[in-house]
């Protein structure tokens, strides 16, 4: 049987059309992998429900860091804060060690603490926050102040906080990656930012570049009006998979949680902020990195993270333990479902076109975009497409 001319048209539209929605399809899916991510977050719901992130027990560190003074590198509050995150992270079996350096005339110390799982030739993921807090209060309202240090509750107390208390509850996951936690210091120094960062970077062996699947990082996390932006520069899957478990865990405006609950308006990533931090250092080798941080802290300034940043009205009191669980439980969850263990070659980003003007104290925002918009064109396009060309097989044979 030889099927007319308009039939055959017709078969190979149908044809087409279905190579183009598998095409189509095949492009949007993730790669799926062995216990990755992608089979992971079908099951979201049941990770979530064995989240054990203390918002409480981080406040209380937060607490702490700010009571034992300004944590300016060198100092020996800064000292006493590695004393005891070393002697906790020990006894927890984690292996602990330091790197001192000199940049710009400070002397300053990272903090590491490695937890090895049972894997061989494990990968390692790196989770930072800088310890460190400013040494000069200079956006403080009040002239007379700007030459104090700043409290830094949530300047980075928060941020170094989060990371200890993830610390404790890290060895019972399981893991099959290493995780290192590096406390990084001289952040935030008068006109130098992100040394520390810097300094870990310039030292990474290839070998360690390598087995590092991501560089997460958290600045500013614990501020009690949590909003966390979509920070420029940062690595596109990370970015999507902060989405995906944010949603579940409630912190998408409206979008409902794993209980049904509809969400805070928390995870704001249709802002970009473009930042100079520490995970620059790491994405610029090439590792998958993100930035988590609040870019508005206090009422929004313009050219400011907020009114309360760098001032000395960064105090315990503006930060909550409901913010830090937040932050948390969402990077707990990360830890939990492999979210950041990326297996993709290093990218050619075309992201790397930060104004080197940029670094922590000038933010800028750099767009607004809502959703994932090339990947919207792509399914348009496809759509219209297949309309156009079944409509057009339609006319062409009525017309005969
Ligand atoms: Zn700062």
């Amino acid at each position: 049987m030889t099927p007319s001319p308009q039939r055959r048209w017709l078969v190979y539209a149908k044809g087409f059309t279905l190579a183009l929605i598998l095409f189509t399809a095949t492009a949007v899916s993730p790669v799926q992998g062995e216990n990755s991510f992608d089979d992971h977050q079908l099951n979201l719901c049941e990770f979530i429900e064995t989240l054990e992130f203390n918002g409480t027990n981080a406040n209380e560190t937060v607490q702490w860091q700010v009571g034992i003074g300004p944590r300016t590198p060198g100092s020996e509050a800064s000292a006493l804060l590695r004393a005891n995150f070393t002697t906790e992270t020990e006894q927890l079996g984690y292996t602990v060690s330091e790197s001192n350096h000199t940049s710009h005339g400070i002397e300053f110390t990272n903090l590491f603490a490695r937890w090895n799982s049972s894997a061989e030739d494990a990968d390692q993921l790196v989770l930072s926050a800088h310890y460190d807090s400013r040494n000069i209060a200079d956006r403080d309202a009040n002239e007379t102040n700007r030459s104090l240090p700043v409290p830094g509750a949530n300047d980075a107390a928060s941020g170094a906080a989060v990371l200890l208390e993830l610390a404790r509850l890290i060895p019972s996951m399981n893991l099959t990656y290493d995780v290192v936690i590096f406390w990084n210091d001289a952040e935030d120094q008068n006109n130098n930012y992100t040394e520390g960062a810097k300094a870990w970077a310039d030292n990474l062996t290839v070998e360690e570049q390598e087995r590092t699947k991501a560089f997460v990082l958290l600045d500013m996390v614990g501020d009690a009006d949590l909003q966390l932006h979509n920070v420029h520069p940062g690595n596109d899957t990370l970015k999507e998979r902060i989405v995906i478990m944010a949603e579940d865990l409630g912190m998408v405006d409206d979008v409902a949680d794993c209980a049904g609950q509809p969400g805070e308006d928390i995870l704001r990533y249709s802002t970009t902020v473009g930042v100079l931090d520490d995970h620059v250092h790491a994405h610029e080798l090439g590792i998958p990195s993100i930035d988590l941080m609040d870019t508005v802290y206090g009422e929004p300034k313009y050219g400011t993270f907020g009114t309360y940043w760098h001032t000395m009205e960064d105090t315990p009191d503006k930060v909550s333990a409901e913010s830090l669980a937040y932050v948390g439980r969402l990077v707990e969850l990360g830890l939990r479902t492999n979210a950041f263990i990326i297996e993709e070659p290093p990218s050619t980003t075309d992201d790397d076109n930060v104004d080197d003007e940029q670094h922590q104290s000038t933010p800028t925002v750099v767009e607004h975009e809502e959703g994932n918009r090339a990947l919207s064109y792509v399914a348009m396009f496809a759509f219209f497409s297949v309309i156009a060309l079944l409509s057009y097989v339609e006319w062409a044979s009525k017309r005969r």
